[in-house]
């Protein structure tokens, strides 16, 4: 190929001047890397090739004969590091965290080393670590991952995951701030860093701001590209070696086509902003180009920059080689312009509320009234506390209406063996923002918006990366309402407890504070205090139902007809089905039809009967452990019984029912957020709302009482206005 040909091949793939002059910085690294007489990695086995002289080494041998250290040569104050274990995908994983001077909460980058997946470690590549800690004022956490051939791909794909949700989840930990976190790698390690944050760009929450990729491996299709042509016999990276770390890693032909590794056809669209360095002289500088281009298509923020006259594993000699050194403070300047551009907040998955904010003791507080139970024996009294103000992503509302779910009655009266006291309940909760914090972009002043029964949840988890926030596996599971986290500190691990409340107090009080996510829209059209018991009631039914399918023609069962039941079946009806109650009241019987439903005594043997195998769905509201067998021979084949009233240990199931038609019995747990969401917008849309009757803060404990009894048409709702109006309170619980 003449140079005229070549250069216009670079000018298309933006390579610039490839003239292939090593800098004299550079050479004399490469010359004291040859006086270490290292062996041709490509002629050994694994062992052997992690046995040999390092780039690193060169540079510690060049620093010792200079007398000097590596702390010295830079011009940030030098990071801190520590190591430590962390969980991986498959076995704990070590790790090291540096830390820069100041006082933090610092932004977060994780990082994976060169090495082709095969070779060297995290002390290897501890210099580039440091120096990007130092350059972009970030605690770096750099992973040794799992290596090949021991352990071949994709386990290092699977840590490299792995070990970027842990650092999201234990940011405070780190002194880090989790919504300022990026990914950067080196070499096999760029490679990781990019596929990560592909990996992580389908997800709702906890996505990179940045990428940091520093000369990856970006594609495996083509051997034969400018850079693996003119660079072929560099060092101390060369073209040989590439296939002899492929093969290593991969078990079968088809692993190099995933596009994990093949990063130019793996689908780009939505990364962050990606950066690029790719060195002049290395057989894998193409591969930036490619990188680029394909990012670029994508739609993807993207800098790349090629630095001259210097190779492969240039970036961590900033001690010696002065363009090293200029490439560290660029990736230092690009990672804090990505991490200064999260102050504008465009991240909207929210992180958890202890990362980055304001603790609590700098909190003001604000004065709340509320009705609380002491005991599991006394009945509700008015009660004074304080909440924290908002923080910068949450809202203030004055409480206007909140539901009576049987689950407060459970609470208050310690029925789940669980209650924290004081417990003041409440989680239908529809109220008026009075206050919004400085960074939130959901809700304004004076917006009507409800909270169901969860204020947070850790956001990190894969049920709450997937949208399943009421199955958050977060080390606390999610916040309550009231009664604080779902897993109190005393049975997480470590006593931890990552909200920082050990109990919350809910909406029976007339004023509540919440993270914006977790507060919903109220549609226009929808009454507020019809409004409050379908984020419960409405959001526990609708759920199921929508999570089994349930569609026009459909002949769907309903036990227990009251507060849920009622919900259950309006939307099941609105869905299209044919609902049929099962209820233990006469007086019910009439209601049913008035809502378009046709209701069954649960006494009927006969009419049961007469229904055998022909639902498609049934859900239990009943808030009792009751008998389900009547009901599971009431199926179809295939179909499900679910069961969301009573939380506790069933009577027998008959399996042979089950299995002699494939039958199902299941449970289900309120609704995520987007099925909350939703639900709301589905009764403003079928006009449907719960029967409700208003009553006066100070009827709750007959409210209770009639609600045990089942004396109640079918939901009642607290009008909060009268919380405000009442003169009394206990002497004050401070909390
Ligand atoms: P309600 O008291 O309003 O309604 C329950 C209905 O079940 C009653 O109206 C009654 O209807 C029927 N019932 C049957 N047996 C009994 C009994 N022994 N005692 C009382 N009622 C009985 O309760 P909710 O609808 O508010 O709540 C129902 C259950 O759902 C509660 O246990 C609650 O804790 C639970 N729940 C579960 C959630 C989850 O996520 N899984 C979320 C929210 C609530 P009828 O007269 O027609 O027989």
């Amino acid at each position: 190929m003449t140079s005229i040909v070549r250069d216009l091949i670079n000018t298309l793939h933006g390579e610039g001047d490839t003239s292939h002059s090593l800098d004299a910085d550079m050479q004399r690294v490469l010359q004291q890397l040859a006086d270490l007489h290292g062996l041709p990695i490509e002629t050994l086995n694994p062992v052997q090739a992690r046995a040999q002289p390092t780039p690193a080494d060169a540079v510690a041998a060049l620093l010792n004969a200079e007398g000097r250290d590596t702390a010295v040569a830079q011009s940030w104050p030098y990071p801190k590091s520590l190591d430590r274990l962390i969980p991986g995908a498959e076995s704990d994983l070590s790790v090291r965290v540096y830390t820069p001077a100041g006082a933090g909460p610092f932004p977060l980058v994780v990082y994976f080393h060169g090495g082709g997946w095969v070779i060297a470690d995290k002390n290897t590549y501890d210099a580039s670590a440091r120096g990007i800690s130092g350059a972009a004022g970030a605690v770096v956490v750099s992973v040794d991952y799992r290596r090949a051939p021991e352990h071949q791909f994709p386990a290092a794909w699977d840590d490299a995951l792995a070990a970027y949700e842990w650092v999201v989840l234990n940011a405070r930990a780190l002194n880090g701030d989790a919504e300022r976190i990026a990914l950067a790698g080196e070499s096999a390690g760029g490679t990781l860093a990019v596929a990560t944050a592909v990996a992580l760009s389908g997800r709702r929450v906890g996505r990179p701001k940045a990428v940091l990729a520093i000369y990856p491996i970006a594609q495996t299709g083509n051997d034969a590209t400018q850079s693996y042509d003119d660079s072929a016999d560099a060092q101390p990276l060369n073209k040989a070696m590439i296939p002899w770390f492929l093969d290593k890693l991969v078990l079968s032909p088809l692993d190099r086509t995933d596009t994990r590794l093949d990063l130019i056809n793996a689908e780009l669209v939505g990364l962050p902003p990606v950066t690029i360095i790719n060195a002049e002289v290395d057989p894998l500088r193409s591969d930036g180009a490619m990188l680029e281009t394909a990012l670029k298509e994508a739609g993807v923020e993207v800098t790349r920059k090629v630095y001259g006259g210097v190779t492969h594993e240039f970036f961590g000699m900033a001690a010696v080689v002065k363009r090293a050194a200029e490439a560290e403070e660029f990736a230092g300047a690009q990672l804090r312009v990505a991490f200064a551009r999260v102050a504008g907040r465009e991240f909207k998955g929210v992180l958890p509320r202890a990362f980055g904010f304001a603790s609590s003791e700098s909190l003001i507080k604000i004065k709340a009234i509320g009705y609380a139970a002491k005991h599991s024996f006394s009945d509700l009294r008015p009660f004074e506390f304080e909440r924290e103000s908002a923080r910068e992503d949450e809202v203030v509302l004055d409480v206007l209406y909140c539901g009576v779910c049987h689950s407060d009655i459970h609470q208050a009266k310690n029925e789940w063996s669980n209650t924290i006291y004081p417990c003041v309940p409440g989680h239908e909760i529809v109220g008026r923002v009075r206050e919004v914090g400085a960074a939130v972009t959901r809700h304004q002043i004076g917006d009507i918006v409800g909270v169901g029964c969860m204020i947070d949840s850790c956001r990190m988890c894969e049920p709450c990366l997937s949208g399943d926030e009421n199955y958050c596996s977060g080390p606390n599971s999610w916040l309550a309402t009231y009664n604080g986290p779902m897993v109190p500190a005393a049975k997480a691990a470590n006593d931890s407890n990552m909200y920082e409340r050990e109990n919350t107090f809910g909406g029976y009080s007339d004023v509540l504070v919440v993270n914006e996510d977790f507060a919903l829209k109220i549609p226009g059209n929808l009454r507020p205090e019809l409004a409050a018991p379908i984020l419960c009631a409405g959001a526990t039914t609708y759920s199921p139902l929508k999570h089994w399918g349930v569609k026009p023609g459909d002949r769907v069962g309903v036990i227990g007809f009251g507060g849920l039941g009622d919900m259950a079946a309006k939307i099941a009806i609105a869905m299209g089905a044919e609902v049929i109650l099962f209820t233990r009241t006469d007086e019910k019987l009439a209601e049913a039809i008035r809502i378009g439903a046709k209701a069954v005594l649960e006494s009927d043997i006969v009419a049961l009967t007469h229904l055998s195998n022909s639902f498609d769905f049934i859900i239990s509201t009943v808030p009792q452990k009751h008998d389900i067998n009547p009901y599971i021979a009431l199926l179809k084949r295939d179909k499900t019984i679910c069961v969301v009233g009573a939380l506790e240990t069933m009577a027998g199931v008959d399996n042979q029912a089950l299995a002699l038609q494939r039958k199902n019995v299941a449970g289900s747990l309120i609704a995520n957020l987007q099925d909350t969401q939703e639900v709301l917008d589905f009764c403003a849309r079928h006009d449907i709302g719960p029967e409700i009757e208003l009553i006066q803060m100070d009827e709750i404990n007959d409210a209770f009482k009639r609600v045990i009894k089942g004396d109640v048409r079918f939901r009642y709702v607290i009008d909060m206005i009268s919380a405000r109006a009442h003169p009394q309170t206990d002497p004050v619980s401070r909390f």
